[in-house]
Parts: C-alpha cells; structure tokens; sequence
C-alpha cells in the first residue's frame, strides 16, 4: 500500500521506516529539514536500536523517501499523523498546534476514500473535532494510538502487544478498519489483538495506559519515601509484592522516576483534559503521581549532598546517564539530566557521561562539562550518581574499576542498579532509592 507519515520523530521516523520493511511505499514527511536530510541519506537522527538498518533497506529497496513537501502525501492510501503534542506553554494541556496545522497542511491533498489516522497522543474529543474537516475533504479519519517504547521502537511497531482503533460508526468505520488490517498485516496475520471502537475509547486507551504506568512507578517511590523513614528496603518490598501475579515486578523500580517526551505530559494533560470534562477529580490522584515523582529527584540531591558532608560546593560529581532511560539518546525531561543540572547548581563540579545522549544533552545545557567516556568521566570524582541504568553503568562498572580511578569513595545509585554489597565491599559507601 502506498503511505504517508507526517511528522518523522521518535514516533513517525520508525513508523514510516517499519512500514516500508513490512512492504508498503512509505512517504515521510516533516517540516524540519534538518531531520529530513538526514533520513533521505539513511541516517537515524536519533538513537534508536535498529532504526538505522530498516532505513538503509528501505530507502535502497525505493519503498522509503524523506520529503518536507506535504504534497508528496497525494496518492497514498493511509497518512499517519504522528506530531508531536507537547505541554503546552504556561499550562498542563496538551499543545495540538501541530495536530491541527498537519491535518491543514494535509487536506489539499486527500483523495475519496483516504484514511487519515491520528498516531499522536491527543486529549479525548480531539479526534471528533477534528473529524467534520477530514470528512469535508471526502477521507476518513481513525485514532490509532501508538505504544511503542523509545529502545524498542522498531519491534514494537512491527509487533505490537496489541492494536487500537478508533474509527467512526457504520460502512465508513469498517471500511477504515478493514484498510488498516491490511496496513498492519503481519500483526493481524498472527493474531495480534486489534481493538476496533470509537474515537474516545481509543484516545483513552492511551492515556490510560500511560496514566497508569506512572502511578505504578510512583507507588513504588511513594512506597520509597516510606522505606527511607523506617529503615526499610524498597527493592525486596518491590520483589516480594511483585511475586503477585495481579501486582507484577515490572515498573516496580524504585529510583529517580520517570520523564521523557511521554509520560510526565501524558498525565498532566489527562488531567487537565478531565478538569476541562468536570471530571478532574476522577483522576487527581495524578497530580500526587506527578508531584512524588518529581519529589525523587530531589531525594536523589539530597543523598548527594548528605553523602559529601553536607554541601557539594566545588566537589567534582560524576553523573552516569544523562538519557530518561537507557538504548535511547532522548533528553525531553530526563530526570538524570535534571539532577545533574541541580547539582551543578549548587555548586558541584558535574562531568555528565552518556553512550548516547550526550550531543541532545549539551544541546539544552551547554553550561555542564560532557565526557563521553565512562573512566575518563569517572576520574577523581569525589561521587559517582548513577541516573540512568545503561548497562555499561549498571552491570558493567565494576567497584574495582571505579576505585583505581579515583579515591573518591561515594556513589549514589538513583536507579537501584547497582550491586550495593559489592560495592560496599570495595569500600565505598552506597546509597540507594528506599534502601537502608
Ligand atoms: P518528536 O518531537 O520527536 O516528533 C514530532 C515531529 O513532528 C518533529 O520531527 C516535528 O518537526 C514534526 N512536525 C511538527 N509539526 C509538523 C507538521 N505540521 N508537519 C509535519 N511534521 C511536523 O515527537 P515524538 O516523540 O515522535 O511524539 C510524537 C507524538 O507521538 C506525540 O503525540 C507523542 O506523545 C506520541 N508518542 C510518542 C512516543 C514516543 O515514545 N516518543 C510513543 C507513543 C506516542
């Protein structure tokens, strides 16, 4: 089939490329030359495991092409908006300027029978207002959410846990579906589930997901909060709740929380959304999500400066990680990069090391000192911060290694990755997450 995808970041890249390696002629589209360059000469222009191959393959096979001409979205059969929707500036909703100015740029070139499907992550009732304009231009328009995790993003588009579709009532809705089974064919082909209803339910479905993925990572902080008053440890209460089945281990680390381009906005702007609905007090509970998970940033600065007697004025800090999370260069509201910045704003000598992020990082804060490699950035550190769980952090920085670098004998691990006994064992003094 023949694609379109406008808006070619973390979201739209991958799909665009994925697609094409499933078989379609895909078309992306972004209003940012810089990154259209990029990905017309097979470059990723973000870090994401895989990406880099599929666009190679699928620009040499002639499937896949780069414009930021909207017009190149004539003749496809489905165009994916895959925008970004960011907090909007002063307030806690979600800015659907670009939603709103894609879907404009793209109805001159819609044809009878098209499919618009909404991939961004919108307040429920964006859909239906936007339908009436979709519909006037003779296509349909679907919301179809996207789960994908940054580090996993290639796998999960080509195979994803489930599909969502909202699409609207009647012949129209189930031709749309019928079209994006084709679309998705190799998933439907292996029984992915493929959730077909209305444009609320769809846009709640992601929402939700996301709203309650936070609440679960900030139960087990708030749960962190407590451990730290009574002595107690978060990480075997989080292995031992975890046992059961109907609680689970997974997002159960405690740590410095959650950021990144998704979450921390997801949630606020589901909030604000239910406010606007008279129904904010159904999901209030978010803003304590949001406000605990902010709180462990501070926790973490806080060991920091207890760790060192007191203040870190002139104490040369190394902060391991500066990505949200690992396998991704992504900065937007990464807790690692913000820990980092509160330190040095206090007066530490920070050095930030990342396998990856490092150029995005120095980007929005150019006044921290960047070293990409881990000894290097290591070297006579007074106090090691682990703040993103990379492997070559987490599993691959050996105690030994870090005290022939420097005789500082301090780390804070604010993701509760480390080996706290063998690094006690080599003598230096650990502090965790929740952990005595
Ligand atoms: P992003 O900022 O990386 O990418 C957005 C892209 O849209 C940018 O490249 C920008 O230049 C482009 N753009 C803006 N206006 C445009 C226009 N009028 N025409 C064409 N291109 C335009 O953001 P992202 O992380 O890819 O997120 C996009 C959407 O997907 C958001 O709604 C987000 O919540 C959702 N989402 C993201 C992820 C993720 O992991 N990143 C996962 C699921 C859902």
């Amino acid at each position: 089939m023949r694609l379109s995808v406008i808006g070619c970041g973390y979201l739209g890249a991958v799909h665009a490329a994925a697609m094409a390696s499933i078989g379609h002629e895909v078309v992306g589209i972004d209003v940012d030359p810089a990154k259209i360059e990029a990905l017309s000469k097979g470059e990723a222009p973000f870090f994401e495991p895989g990406l880099q191959e599929i666009l190679i393959e699928g620009i040499s096979s002639g499937r896949l092409s780069f414009t930021t001409d909207v017009s190149a979205a004539a003749g496809a059969a489905v165009h994916f908006i895959g925008v970004g929707t960011p907090q909007e500036a002063g307030g806690y909703a979600a800015d659907l300027t670009y939603v709103n100015a894609a879907i404009d740029a793209l109805l001159p070139h819609l044809s009878d029978g098209d499919v618009v499907a909404g991939k961004s992550t919108v307040p429920v009732g964006t859909a239906a207002e936007l339908a009436p304009r979709v519909t006037a231009a003779g296509a349909t328009l679907v919301w179809n959410p996207e789960f994908l995790r940054e580090g996993w993003a290639v796998q999960d588009t080509i195979d994803p846990d489930r599909l969502v579709a909202g699409v609207p009532a009647g012949a129209e809705g189930e031709r749309a579906t019928e079209i994006l089974r084709e679309v998705y064919h190799p998933a439907v082909a292996k029984g992915t589930p493929f959730i077909v209803t209305d444009y609320a339910t769809a846009e709640l479905v992601k929402v939700s997901a996301n709203a309650f993925l936070a609440t679960k990572i900030s139960f087990i902080n708030a749960m962190a909060e407590i451990a730290e008053v009574t002595g107690a440890d978060v990480t075997q209460l989080a292995d031992a709740i975890g046992h059961d089945a109907r609680i689970g281990r997974r997002f159960l680390g405690a740590g410095i929380g959650f950021g990144g381009g998704c979450l921390p906005k997801d949630i606020r702007a589901f909030a604000a959304r239910a406010e606007e609905l008279g129904r904010g007090e159904s999901v209030s509970f978010l803003r304590e999500v949001d406000a605990i998970n902010l709180r462990r940033r501070d926790r973490a600065v806080q060991l920091v400066i207890d760790a060192l007697g007191g203040s870190v004025v002139d104490k040369n800090v190394t902060v391991l990680g500066a990505a949200f999370k690992p396998f991704s260069d992504d900065v937007r509201d990464s807790p690692a990069l913000d820990v980092a910045v509160r330190l040095y704003g206090l007066g530490a000598k920070v050095v930030v090391t990342d396998p990856q992020a490092i150029e995005n990082a120095r980007r929005v804060h150019p006044q921290l000192d960047y070293i990409t490699d881990r000894d290097e950035a290591i070297r006579d550190a007074d106090a090691i911060v682990l703040v993103t769980e990379w492997d070559e952090y987490r599993r691959e920085l050996a105690p030994e290694l870090a005290s022939a670098l420097t005789s500082g004998r301090v780390v804070v691990d604010g993701r509760n990755g480390l080996d706290a006994a063998a690094w006690r064992a080599a003598g230096w003094s650990y502090y965790g997450m929740g952990r005595p």
